[in-house]
């Protein structure tokens, strides 16, 4: 399939024509190409930089057409890169698939018994052996291991950090030594000085930063995801949970300075980037709200949408839109960075230079 477009190329803002030749971006013509009409904006591929293909809605391992439903479900929505950010399930076949968005593995979580979703991650008994799993773990995933690094801790009835602060610096050097980067789950306060500490790359949720932990995560180049569609539920996990008063209130708490939080963070010069948490209790498909959720938090609609875009892909060492590489790119009628509206209605997402138009909300149809 040959293609022309014409619109405004994101993030240079400069009007430009575009062919596609061959599933790759071409800046010089090519001759035989259709031209797409109803072209404005043409933006990278937006990156959900946290999320679970393979991991049910509700709960629980999704089968194989269940995992290539979410990821079309976020191709047409443009998340044409998707970090995963463990799934219980080896979704290695999806890469098969040229039609689906490009996943980033994690491996699965690691955890410890009691301490996060039953059954979702890897749970170990003897903290000794984080180092070594996590090691499997970054051999297993794409350049990235996930740790869970708090938790409620039922014996104390609030979140609690899950490893100490040695084992952490140790696991996180095994990560290393395999060329895999390093990110944690985190809601709470206490988890993140000794995680950041020790070298890790990313903090996931986040919402226990401060400005102490802030400052750190600049002084050490943290990135941040903070989730924000998820951060959304705390009232809900706080009000189920009725036997833990101070852990309710502490997610209360968590929850009701969020924006604060994003804010400061964004404000010292921590990068962030876009992720839903999709896949258990989140849906898929939801990116153009966390995108939203951004701007409400700190960050300009034009800084919230690169957070989703050319910052994320770069931060994940993939291209955006330059000559001889993968076209992989969202189209819109109207500038994206104007409303929830308009970035949740791409009029085209084009993925290894396939076009996919935009679905009919009612029938579905194309
Ligand atoms: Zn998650």
């Amino acid at each position: 399939m040959r293609l022309h477009l014409r619109g405004v190329v994101l993030p240079d803002d400069d009007v430009r024509d575009l062919w596609v030749r061959d599933g790759l971006i071409s800046f010089e013509p090519v001759a035989g190409a259709d031209t797409l009409g109803g072209t404005g904006w043409i933006v990278p591929g937006l990156v959900d930089a946290h999320c679970h293909v393979g991991l049910r809605y509700g709960g629980g391992d999704e089968d194989r057409a269940g995992a290539i439903a979410q990821a079309e479900t976020e191709r047409d929505v443009g998340a044409l890169l998707l970090r995963d950010a463990g799934s219980p399930i080896d979704t290695r076949f999806i890469d098969e698939r040229e039609d689906l968005p490009k996943i980033i593995r994690a491996g699965r979580h690691i955890a410890r018994p009691k301490r996060y979703i039953r059954e979702l991650g890897i749970e170990l008994d003897d903290e000794r052996d984080l180092p070594q799993i996590v090691a499997e773990q970054a051999r297993f995933g794409d350049g990235w291991v996930k740790i869970v690094g708090d938790w409620i801790d039922r014996s104390v009835g609030d979140l609690s950090p899950l490893w100490s602060d040695a084992i952490l610096k140790e696991a996180i050097d095994a990560a290393h030594r395999e060329g895999a980067r390093v990110t944690a789950h985190v809601f709470g306060e206490d988890a993140l000085p000794a995680l950041i500490d020790a070298g890790i790359d990313c903090i996931e949720h986040g919402t226990g930063l401060t400005d102490e932990t802030i400052d750190m995560m600049v002084r050490h180049d943290v990135a941040l995801v903070p989730t924000l569609v998820n951060i959304a539920t705390f009232p809900e996990i706080a009000d189920s949970a009725t036997k833990y008063p101070v852990y309710a209130a502490h997610m209360r708490d968590l929850h009701r300075r969020v924006r604060d939080t994003v804010a400061a963070a964004h404000a010292a010069g921590v990068r962030i980037y876009t992720g839903t948490d999709a896949g258990g209790s989140i849906e898929h498909g939801r990116i153009a709200e966390e995108i939203d959720a951004l701007a409400g938090a700190g960050l300009t609609r034009h800084e919230a949408l690169g957070a989703s875009s050319w910052k994320a892909r770069e931060w994940l060492g993939r291209p955006g839109i330059a000559h001889g590489e993968p076209a992989d790119f969202v189209v819109y009628e109207s500038d994206p960075r104007t409303t929830l509206e308009a970035l949740a209605a791409p009029a085209y997402v084009v993925l290894r230079g396939r076009v996919y138009p935009r679905r009919d909300p009612v029938t579905g149809h194309r």
